[in-house]
């Protein structure tokens, strides 16, 4: 049956959840306080990830947290401050740290990549969209044998789900990529992973969203919900009022505070990311991840992107320039031959991860609001899991058997 639908938000989850339920049959509105064209989904790094098997909450994070949060330039940062949510969400997380989560994560985490990839494999090999989609898999580049040895219990995980992975002397790595010098010891190849230039693909995503049929309304705000006996009964935004059957919260980072007043809880917290992009010829063929400074390189159409840092110090844009220059030294470390300017620098940008303390997305219905639908918390993965969260949330709403078991994400799970 044919329903109204509103989503909030138009990143890449709320744009896949339009396409998907639009196709179904259904009517659909997104608004989004931005104008669909900048933030966290336009400048990740865009890799379609079934090599990120284990999520963020693992053992160790919590020491490493805890030694990097006095390092300014660390990757990973938690800034120290005395807010309940924060202090609920480390709670959780600390939690959610163990080897047991782990093990029942990867292959949860594997299939929802997998099935993501094929979706943007059936968009690609769709007449209605043409971008930039590449199967050249994922390098983890390391220069110590202590990164080596952490990201081989990775690889022994990957290979025993199925997924196909090799390990590279430098000498192959120099077959690879002829014409780029790399100062590392080594590398694993995970083949099974691919990137997509973001802002292309979320360009022609509203685009067709929009010959679709989807209302596509920018610089609209959601203020205020209304509600009744469990259920929305209006959305209030800066540019009038909406009504309909269905609602689908898919505003990244900013869900957490939008759901407070419906008594739907769920802990996020922003993970702040940041990009630095040049568009000088890097030579740069194959996506890689130094693991040591955990910096994400991809060549993209036009450009080579340089993303990295996951800084907790709550929801704002502010660029830290020590994090971006740490960025930069990072790059030079492992490609001697890159040197990014302080124009680069200066032109970085950074977006918000919407982290659940579990590292797995929040998809599904909540029993205090019937007619909403979560689809947000996806850290690390959500431009690889966009589709796939569109595809489960349209199946939620037309009432279909869902694809994948939806229990590892539901939002009343414990997440620690
Ligand atoms: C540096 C970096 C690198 C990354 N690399 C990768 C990667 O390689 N692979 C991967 O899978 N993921 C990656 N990610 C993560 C990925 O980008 C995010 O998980 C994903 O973009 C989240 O998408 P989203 O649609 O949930 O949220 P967003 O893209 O944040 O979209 C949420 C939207 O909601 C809107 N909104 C918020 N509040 C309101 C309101 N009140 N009213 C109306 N609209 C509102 C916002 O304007 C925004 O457009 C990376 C992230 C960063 C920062």
């Amino acid at each position: 049956m044919q329903k109204k639908v509103v989503v909030i938000g138009g990143g890449i989850v709320g744009l896949s959840c339009a396409y998907y339920l639009q196709k179904a049959g259904h009517q659909v509105t997104v608004i989004d306080k931005g104008d669909f064209s900048t933030g966290t989904s336009h400048i990740n790094a865009g890799y379609l990830t079934p090599s990120h098997i284990v999520p963020l909450a693992a053992p160790g994070m919590v020491k490493k947290g805890l030694k990097w949060m006095f390092r300014p330039d660390s990757p990973f940062y938690i800034q120290p401050r005395l807010d309940p949510n924060l202090l609920r969400w480390g709670w959780k997380f600390m939690r959610a740290s163990n080897q047991n989560h782990v093990d029942k994560s990867l292959k949860v985490i594997r299939d929802i990549n997998l099935f993501s990839k094929d979706l943007y494999f059936e968009l690609y090999n769709s007449d209605a969209f043409d971008f930039q989609l590449e199967s050249k898999g994922l390098l983890m580049a390391y220069q110590s044998s202590k990164a080596e040895k952490e990201e081989a219990w990775v690889v022994n995980q990957a290979r025993n789900l199925g997924l196909e992975v090799t390990q590279l002397d430098q000498g192959q790595l120099n077959k690879l990529q002829p014409e780029v010098e790399m100062n590392v010891a080594g590398a694993f190849y995970y083949k099974c992973d691919a990137h997509a230039t973001p802002s292309l693909f979320m360009k022609q995503l509203l685009e067709q969203c929009q010959k679709m049929g989807v209302e596509c309304r920018s610089n609209t705000t959601l203020t205020g919900i209304a509600h009744d006996q469990q259920k929305i009964s209006m959305l209030h935004t800066s540019k009038g009022s909406i009504e309909a059957e269905e609602y689908v919260m898919a505003a990244g980072t900013w869900s957490q505070d939008l759901l407070g007043p419906l008594g739907v809880r769920i802990a996020l917290e922003a993970g702040k990311g940041y990009e630095i992009h040049t568009k000088e010829d890097t030579a740069i063929q194959l996506p890689a991840i130094l693991l040591e400074p955990k910096i994400a390189v991809t060549p993209m159409q036009g450009f080579t992107r340089f993303a990295g840092t996951m800084e907790l110090s709550g929801i704002n844009h502010k660029i830290v320039p020590r994090r971006v220059a740490a960025i930069a030294k990072g790059v030079h470390a492992f490609y001697p031959n890159i040197n990014l300017s302080q124009k680069h620098l200066n032109d970085a940008r950074c977006g918000l991860r919407p982290l659940s303390p579990d590292g797995l997305p929040y998809i599904g219905k909540h029993p205090n609001c019937k007619n909403l639908t979560l689809a947000t918390g996806h850290a690390m993965m959500g431009w690889s899991l966009g589709p796939a969260t569109g595809k489960l949330v349209e199946e939620v709403l037309s009432n279909k058997k869902t694809s994948l078991p939806l229990a590892p994400f539901l939002p009343t799970r414990k997440t620690g």
